[in-house]
């Protein structure tokens, strides 16, 4: 066992407060991490005051990790100590179900071992849940650890861990690129790092945003038009208009209206995930053969696809960096709309 400095919360309520957590003994294929970044992403609010239900106390969140090999374990041949490597959503998955052997570990069968908040043996986790990136060290199976290339610094690229793969994932699914008509809704964490991405993917972007307020910096992420959603004429103006609709929403949103702007076969693809069921009217799916879909972080092999093409295009995360007892502040902002466009703790202040 190591011991690491973390930031906890003990209840739904919160405050995040400092504690000291242990991470297992390095096994053959472990590599411990040196955590150097750490993005906060939406779901780590969702999850810390329990909106989903099943928070498991003390709970550390963080999937969004960006860090410096600290040591490997005997038989790891993907990593070395001093490389530059991050940290997703997953820690682990069976490896054998049909869509890990795909590539797909996020669609694990037997469930894929999330960051944080999933129960584990306490052999993987003293405590028994796993514990994410809010620490200064981590310690993860090679096989799901990745290498973030030169070129791309390490606070930016922490958010493509779970933003950029994402955003991604459902971009290239959807085949968005050269000809293609795509919409974001919600230009936060998730929301410009799409736009930067399908950017240059080739795609003709729109946002579709509460208001104009970020207007400017939407057109600099590479989008050409940006629509207030709180303007009803936007829903008139943009009718049957995309290929592709990609809802990065935390909150509850009128599905209908959203539905209506896309053309024939066009798709929407749910990413934001609030914690209340939606309703949609079934008619709006038939009158143009729509689709209503939804997608989820991406597989390794993926999530290493998109690292290596952002570092391509120069794309990172637009950010504000903070010390660890600003997390509770920030988590305010980030539920007020408030964040431009992603937080991302310095470890070096826990
Ligand atoms: P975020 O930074 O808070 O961004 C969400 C954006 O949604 C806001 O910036 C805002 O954009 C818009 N918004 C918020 N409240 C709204 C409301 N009441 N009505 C209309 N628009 C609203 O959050 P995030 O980190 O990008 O995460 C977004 C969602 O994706 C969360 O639910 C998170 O749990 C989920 N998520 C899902 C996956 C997945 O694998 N599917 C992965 C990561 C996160 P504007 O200011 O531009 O309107
Ligand atoms: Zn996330």
């Amino acid at each position: 066992m190591s011991t690491a400095a973390a930031y906890a919360v003990s209840g739904p309520d919160g405050p995040f407060e400092k504690v000291t957590i242990e991470r297992r003994d390095l096994g053959p294929h472990d590599v411990s991490i040196d955590v150097k970044y750490a993005g906060i992403c939406h779901s780590d609010i969702h999850t810390a005051r329990n909106e989903w239900g099943g928070a498991k106390y003390p709970c550390v969140p963080g999937h969004e990790i960006a860090g410096i090999v600290a040591a490997v374990g005997s038989a790891v041949t993907r990593h070395g100590v001093g490389d530059r490597v991050g940290v997703g959503c997953m820690v682990d998955s069976c490896g054998r179900c049909a869509p890990c052997l795909d590539g797909n570990e996020q669609y694990c069968e037997r469930g894929a071992v999330m960051t944080y908040n999933t129960a584990v043996d306490e052999t993987v986790q003293a405590g028994g849940v796993t514990l994410g990136g809010y620490s200064t060290q981590i310690v993860v199976t090679e096989n799901f650890v990745l290498a973030i290339p030169e070129g791309i610094g390490l606070d930016v690229a922490a958010p493509l861990l779970c933003a950029g793969i994402t955003t991604y994932s459902p971009l290239r699914h959807w085949n968005a690129g050269p000809g293609k008509q795509v919409a974001i809704i919600g230009m936060g964490g998730l929301g410009h790092v799409g736009v930067r991405i399908a950017a240059a993917l080739g795609a003709e972007v729109t946002v579709l945003s509460q208001s104009l307020r970020k207007r400017e910096d939407g057109l600099r992420f590479g989008a050409s038009g940006y629509y207030a959603t709180a303007d009803r004429q936007t829903f008139k103006d943009l009718r049957n208009r995309f290929d592709l609709i990609i809802n990065t929403v935390s909150a509850d949103l009128p599905l209908d209206n959203y539905l209506k702007l896309l053309k024939v076969d066009g798709t929407l693809v749910a990413l934001g995930l609030p914690e209340n069921p939606a309703s949609i009217r079934p008619y709006l799916l038939a009158s143009y053969r729509r689709s209503l879909s939804g997608s989820m972080i991406g597989g390794i092999a993926e999530t290493q696809e998109m690292l290596n093409f952002c570092a391509k295009h120069g794309i990172g995360a637009e950010i504000e960096l903070i010390s660890a007892d600003e997390i509770d502040a920030a988590y305010d902002r980030v539920v007020a709309s408030d964040v431009q466009y992603r937080f991302v703790i310095d470890a070096g202040t826990i």
